[in-house]
Formats: structure tokens, C-alpha cells, sequence
């Protein structure tokens, strides 16, 4: 069924795991990640974003998200990732994701506050949930380089931010970067900690792929309750197409939906939201 949100987050904030929020762009990523959380019976978020536009028709394979969010027994959200601006983002809504982000983390702070109220002022009588995000986790690029002018999510700030704009979950960028990490990432678990402490909202971890499992899971104790997935689900899906490189496409597509899978059920154990469907009618 189609779920919000604001209640998983916050449910996910108060028994402190995250929702897995996977891109899926294409049939065998949705049903592979599908397939992962009916196993593990695991609230999910599939979500769409402008990195993939060029991929698949988004307002054609739209209505394949939506419906199998509608069919499913579990609370899934279907989510407009990265959205940088409001026209792209109600697009997003108009085919059906009931959650957006409005990332304008590359403006100014103020910028960042106005392009994000006026997202959170338009779809929150929707009852659509907003994230935003603050500091910026840097594209894809050398780690290293990445790193040395790297925009981390500044918790002196953060609580103005949130109070400014009423974003509803905020992503923060603590050392990690979107796409392959060329050397071990390391996260920032003092910048988190401080973050978490100045604002009331769940917290997000973009470009979560290549981190290290015990990181991630500390970054999940700490107060992050949301944890995008999009490169591993590649990685898996490229090493089982090349694995069955030597059989008809026919076949080949139904390794890379299993060991997406696969993947996807790693991810949800790392993150703790196996069986976390069955606090769909908790308060909180
Ligand atoms: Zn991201």
C-alpha cells in the first residue's frame, strides 16, 4: 500500500533503523527491490530521480512504481529524488511519487531556505513529505578530491534551517560522496552527532553505496533514518549480467533481478528494517 513517509521516519527515528530508500530505474531494480522487502517484510521507499531521465520515460514507468506500491501488502513510498527545482519536482508528484526532496543544497543558505519552503508550502496541504538538504554530499568524483573541499552539513546552522523551511527530513553530508568511492569512505560522526542533536527531524544518508557496513550501521544508531541505495544495486546487477554474459537476455534479466535482490536484502539487515512493517498502526 501506499504509505507516508513522515510516519516511517518518524517510526524508523523513535526504534532507531532506516528505511530503505532504493532508485530504481528500470523493471528488474523495482522488482528486485520489491522482492527483497516482501521477504524480509520491510517498509520501503522506491524512488525515481533527474539522473535517470535519460534511462527510462519516468511519466510512462511511473505508473508501474505506483501500482506495485498499491498491490503490496507492505507501507511502500514512492519518491522524487533530488529534485532541483519545483517544476521537476511537481512532476514528480503529478505521475504519482507521494514523497519529493528539493535538493537545492547547491544555492546559497538562503536560497536553500526559499526554494525549499516554497516546495514545503505548496505540497504539505497535499500531505506530501519534504526532505531537503544542508551542506552537500559532493557528485561523483575522486574520494580524495572530493574531499578537500568537501560542504559539511554545518550543525551551527542546521536547526534554523529546519525551523525556516519545515522541511520534514533533512540529508546531511558527513563525508560520503554519490556514485564509486575510489578509497574507503569515512563518515564524520562528530558533524552527525551534533546535527542530530540541533534538529528534530530524521536524518538522511545520501550515497550510501561503498560504505562500510559497520559505518552505516553506527550512522543508523546515531539518528539517521532514511539510507539512499542506488550504485550497489548496479554493482550487483553488473556482476550477474557479466557472470551470465553467455545466455540469452531472456535469462540473463532474471539473474540481475535476484541478485538485486540479494542486495537489497543485505542493505535492509544493515539497516535494521526487517520485519518493521508490522509497526504500521504504532502512534508515535
Ligand atoms: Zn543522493
Amino acid at each position: 500500500m501506499l504509505a507516508d513517509i513522515r510516519y516511517w521516519e518518524k517510526i524508523a527515528q523513535k526504534h532507531h533503523f532506516a528505511i530503505p530508500h532504493f532508485n530504481v530505474w528500470n523493471v528488474e531494480m523495482l522488482e528486485g527491490v520489491m522482492d527483497a522487502s516482501e521477504q524480509e517484510n520491510s517498509p520501503v521507499i522506491i524512488s525515481f530521480g533527474t539522473g535517470f531521465i535519460h534511462n527510462t520515460i519516468f511519466e510512462e514507468y511511473a505508473g508501474m512504481m505506483v501500482s506495485m506500491a498499491k498491490h503490496s501488502t507492505l507501507p511502500v513510498i514512492t519518491h522524487w529524488d533530488h529534485g532541483r527545482s519545483f517544476d521537476i519536482v511537481k512532476n514528480g508528484y503529478d505521475y504519482g511519487m507521494n514523497s519529493v526532496m528539493r535538493d537545492a543544497s547547491k544555492l546559497t543558505f538562503e536560497e536553500n531556505i526559499a526554494e525549499t519552503k516554497k516546495v514545503v508550502d505548496y505540497f504539505h496541504p497535499l500531505n506530501v513529505g519534504v526532505e531537503a538538504e544542508l551542506g552537500h554530499v559532493a557528485d561523483p568524483n575522486k574520494y580524495e578530491k572530493a574531499m578537500e573541499d568537501y560542504q559539511y552539513t554545518d550543525p551551527s546552522v542546521a536547526r534554523e534551517f529546519v525551523d525556516k523551511t519545515h522541511c520534514d527530513s533533512l540529508a546531511v553530508a558527513i563525508g560520503q560522496v554519490h556514485g564509486v568511492y575510489t578509497s574507503t569512505p569515512h563518515l564524520n560522526f562528530e558533524v552527525l552527532e551534533k546535527v542530530a542533536k540541533a534538529v528534530p527531524v530524521p536524518l538522511v544518508l545520501h550515497g550510501a553505496s561503498g560504505i562500510p557496513d559497520e559505518q552505516v550501521s553506527k550512522a543508523v544508531s546515531m539518528g539517521i533514518c532514511k539510507v539512499n541505495i542506488h550504485t550497489d544495486l548496479g554493482i550487483a546487477a553488473m556482476k550477474a549480467a557479466n557472470a551470465h554474459s553467455d545466455q540469452l537476455y531472456l535469462e540473463v534479466q532474471k539473474y540481475v533481478r535476484e541478485a538485486i535482490k540479494d542486495e537489497a536484502v543485505h542493505k535492509i539487515h544493515v539497516l535494521g528494517s526487517q520485519n518493521k512493517a508490522d509497526l504500521r498502526l504504532e502512534n508515535y
